[in-house]
């Protein structure tokens, strides 16, 4: 199935979408989950009212169904050793979580998650003993006795989650964790009744589903989150899938929610390349076989494709974790005409789910608010309190310096020199794979329009210009960094900008100076193929090597018999250099630098690390590496190599004021422009619009 996609402001009614849902036990006033995502608040008792502040607001959203972050039912199945566990202790304090959503007439349920081998601490323990590629911890065998107990776990702690309020429980069992571990024959080898063939691997999902049935009662929601391509190799065959799926809803499983790839699974499956609704087929075929409510996930983002999915059958309830993360109030805006307005997540990772592996509090780089709801608090002015705020350069910080303090009530004009908003976020949207970086600046268009900013393009205001503003942000952004090398004729040296702006053009043989987020993203755009796999789902899957499970266990094809997508591929010879003697691409995100490391290996990119650059002439890009000089022989040189602040509009403001006004501050980019980073300027100018 190939996803095309959707207009930005999508179809004009979701109507599938926002209709309710009788899952069983109790209704649902609309089809959109809020899948399970830790968020870094789980795992300390203190922050339970943060938390509840954090899923209250969704739940005022308006979203239909919220599972929370994953809770393990005992010490043995944390994620780390002072990960979130189900205990008395901490669901004591969970009453303040579940009132608030209820009091937003939402649902909410505990996910219990059993870590299994995935676990960072010496009490891991599996269905076998051995390490996984994410853990350094190597994880003992449970023996039959605690097989038992981790049964008895799941019912406790499904117990107590119901006192605490909780509408029910959603069993995780997919991702890689420890159901995973039991259910596929390259993780249980077992001969005991826990691991006896394929019945043998499902009996610990099987019996857990009947304990936690039995233990939370009739009233009470249970979900389970079943993996549908496992993506490992020696994972689980479609037909076994299909057999455990029947199992559950036997054993009292009210919804089936679907989950794809193990953790450690070499392939993307939620990262921006991925395509859109990759997965929705997938999710469609269990539909078929099983008679209980399925939700789908990954990759459905936008509302358009969510209503898209269930209008084609694929599916009963859409589960969206991270766009939810990006804006709370996605339902209402839906129902109230505001689609438009969707404040569009595009899937980087980089504030949530890379922060969470870096044992962090989440956020997200489009909403700094996000998992910070009490913290950073946009309070609204009156009219007479409003001030007259001029932001200058509209990038990422500025787009959002402006919408933020007109959505408080202040009154903001908005310049930008150029013709168009979005800044280097617009040179982003160019890369094959990150297309829907576009949207996100559609999202930006509308939502100022609507919060009444005026935006004055094509003009660069003078210090005088601002001196009638109380406040002047400074948001002009930065320029590439220019490489002090002397060049005498040979190739052209040009800047990613003009490359990505198509005032340059890149011959066949290329060098990159500088293998940041940039050069990386660089080389692909160069060698990349066209149109990007990313808008054509089977081309895409053949390309990562994602087959039907029956063919292949886990549902990945070997190696070598992947497809390379050589039609629409640029064939360029591509170098990428830096400075540094650290693996390319070592400073990219946890969750997706290995996705882009993969790709520079496919499309056969020459990596020089540890160089000194020289000069250019005739001959080529002269470079000095393991000392030894040699020549790069290209026809072009991209310089890639970070940016410097355009900031000297601020001391122009100080210095033509009289006085104290206008206020100056100086945001993104324009003030800290190494390692220049989105989600700081964003949070950045939140916190400034947030101070006015
Ligand atoms: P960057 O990550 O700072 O990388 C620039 C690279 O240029 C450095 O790694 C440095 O490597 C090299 N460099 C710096 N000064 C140099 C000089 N004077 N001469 C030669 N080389 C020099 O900046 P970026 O690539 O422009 O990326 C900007 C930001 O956007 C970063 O925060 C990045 O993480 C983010 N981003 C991320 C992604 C992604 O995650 N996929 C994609 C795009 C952008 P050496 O010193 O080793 O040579
Ligand atoms: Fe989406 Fe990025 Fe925000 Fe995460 S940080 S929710 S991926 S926009």
């Amino acid at each position: 199935m190939s996803t095309p996609l959707p207009h930005p402001t999508g179809p004009r009614s979701y109507r599938t979408l926002l209709s309710p849902l009788d899952l069983g036990r109790f209704e649902v006033r609309n089809r959109i989950v809020m899948g399970s995502m830790h968020v870094g608040l789980e795992d300390r008792t203190s922050d339970a009212k943060k938390l509840a502040a954090y899923l209250g607001e969704r739940a005022r959203g308006g979203v239909g169904l919220i599972v929370t972050g994953g809770f393990s039912p005992d010490r043995t199945g944390r994620l780390t050793p002072r990960g979130a566990e189900a205990n008395d202790r901490t669901l004591r304090g969970h009453e303040v979580i579940t009132r608030e959503v209820h009091e937003a007439d939402g649902r909410i349920i505990l996910q219990l998650l059993h870590a299994g081998r995935y676990a960072f601490h010496p009490l891991a323990a599996s269905a076998r003993s051995g390490r996984s590629p994410l853990s350094p911890f190597r994880a003992r065998r449970l023996t039959r006795r605690g097989v038992g107990r981790t049964v008895e776990h799941f019912a406790g702690a499904s117990h107590r989650a119901i006192e605490a309020g909780y509408d029910g429980v959603e069993i995780m069992g997919s991702e890689g964790y420890l159901l995973n571990q039991f259910l596929a024959p390259t993780t249980n080898r077992r001969r005991d009744r826990w691991g006896r063939g394929s019945e043998g691997r499902r009996a610990l999902p099987l019996a857990i589903a009947a304990a936690v049935r039995a233990a939370i009662g009739p009233d009470s929601l249970l979900s389970y989150r079943i993996s549908l391509l496992d993506l490992v190799p020696g994972g689980q065959t479609w037909a076994e899938t299909a057999t455990l799926a029947r199992g559950l809803t036997e054993r009292g499983v009210d919804v089936l929610s679907t989950g794809i790839g193990w953790h450690e699974a070499r392939v993307p499956t939620i990262v921006t390349s991925v395509p859109r609704a990759a997965f929705a087929e997938q999710t469609g075929m269990l539909r078929e076989i099983v008679d209980v409510p399925v939700v789908a996930s990954n990759r459905i983002h936008d509302p358009a494709v969510a209503e898209q999915v269930l209008a084609s059958g694929q599916a009963d309830l859409i589960s969206m974790a991270r766009p939810l993360l990006a804006d709370p109030h996605l339902p209402a805006k839906l129902g109230d005409g505001r689609a438009s307005q969707v404040v569009a997540c595009i899937s980087c990772n980089q504030a949530c789910l890379d922060k969470v592996f870096e044992g962090k509090r989440a956020s997200c780089l489009v909403n700094p608010r996000a998992g910070h709801e009490t913290e950073l608090v946009l309070q609204p002015v009156t009219q007479r309190r409003a001030r007259k705020v001029a932001v200058v350069g509209a990038g990422p910080a500025g787009l959002e310096a402006a919408l933020a303090a007109a959505e408080r009530g202040h009154v903001v004009t908005l310049f930008e020199a150029t013709e168009e908003l979005g800044g280097q976020l617009r040179l982003a949207a160019r890369i094959p794979g990150k297309e829907d970086y576009a949207q996100a600046l559609q999202s930006w268009r509308m939502r100022l329009a609507a919060a009444g900013v005026g935006i004055r393009l094509g003009f660069r205001p003078s210090a005088k210009d601002l001196l009638g503003f109380h406040d002047v942000i400074v948001a002009t952004g930065v320029i590439p960094r220019v490489v002090d090398l002397p060049a005498d004729d040979g190739p052209q040296v040009i800047s990613y900008a003009d490359l990505l702006e198509g005032r340059a053009e890149a011959g066949p043989r290329v060098a990159i100076i500088g293998a940041g987020g940039i050069g990386v993203d660089v080389a692909e755009y160069l060698t990349s193929a066209r149109p990007s796999p990313t808008l054509d789902t089977e081309t895409w899957k053949a390309h990562w090597g994602v087959v039907d499970a029956d063919e292949h266990r886990g549902g990945v094809a070997p190696r070598d018999h992947r497809a390379t997508i050589d039609e629409g591929s640029l064939a360029r010879e591509v170098h990428l250099l830096q400075r540094k003697e650290t693996r390319i691409g070592a400073g990219l995100g946890r969750t997706t630098g290995w996705v882009h490391r993969a790709e520079l290996r496919r499309a056969g990119i020459i990596e020089h690390r540890g160089v000194t650059y020289q000069r250019v002439d005739a001959e080529g890009l002269h470079i000095l590496e393991e000392d030894t000089e040699r020549v790069v022989e290209v026809d072009t040189v991209v310089v890639c190599a970070g940016q410097v602040s355009v900031n000297d509009l601020a001391e122009k403001v100080v210095a033509a004021r009289s006085g104290r006004t206008p206020r100056v501050h100086v945001v993104g980019g324009a003030d800290v422009a190494a390692e220049l980073d989105a989600e700081r300027a964003i949070r950045q100018a939140v916190e400034v619009a947030a101070s006015l």
